[in-house]
């Protein structure tokens, strides 16, 4: 559930600072400290997940509202309509660099496929 060890653990217990814009009971949502883009947004689980890798049925709804809440942030930030990307590595060949599940959220700019 919670790991001392993680980074975003420490984050959402507020050990380590951030720039948060929303919390509630299951999740919450900061600015990236190294954006790639000009909206760039981390949305966690307060609970510790690993990796996609370690997703169970259990956490369907934690990913569900993730997503939605990536919806409104979108809209808080005014991407909305011009559009924005959801990415979530799995994995060190993917880039994954921090073990605790986490939706970036990027827009405000053009983006290329396919992503590196
Ligand atoms: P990933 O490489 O997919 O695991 O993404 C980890 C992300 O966490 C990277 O985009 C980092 O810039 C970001 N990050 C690392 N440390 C912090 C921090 N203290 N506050 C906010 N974002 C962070
Ligand atoms: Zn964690």
């Amino acid at each position: 559930m919670f790991d001392p060890k993680c980074l975003f653990c420490r984050i959402v217990r507020r050990e380590i600072p951030a720039m948060i814009l929303h919390e509630d009971e299951g999740l919450v949502a900061f600015r990236d400290i190294n954006p790639q883009a000009p909206t760039h947004l981390l949305v966690i689980p307060r609970q510790h997940i690993a990796s996609l890798n370690d997703l169970l049925p259990e956490h369907r709804d934690v990913v569900g509202d993730m997503h939605l809440l990536a919806r409104e942030l979108a809209r808080a930030e005014r991407i909305a309509d011009e559009g924005w990307r959801v990415v979530m590595n799995c994995g060190p060949a993917a880039g994954q660099t921090v073990f605790h599940i986490h939706l970036h959220l990027l827009g405000g700019r053009d983006m290329g496929w396919p992503p590196g």
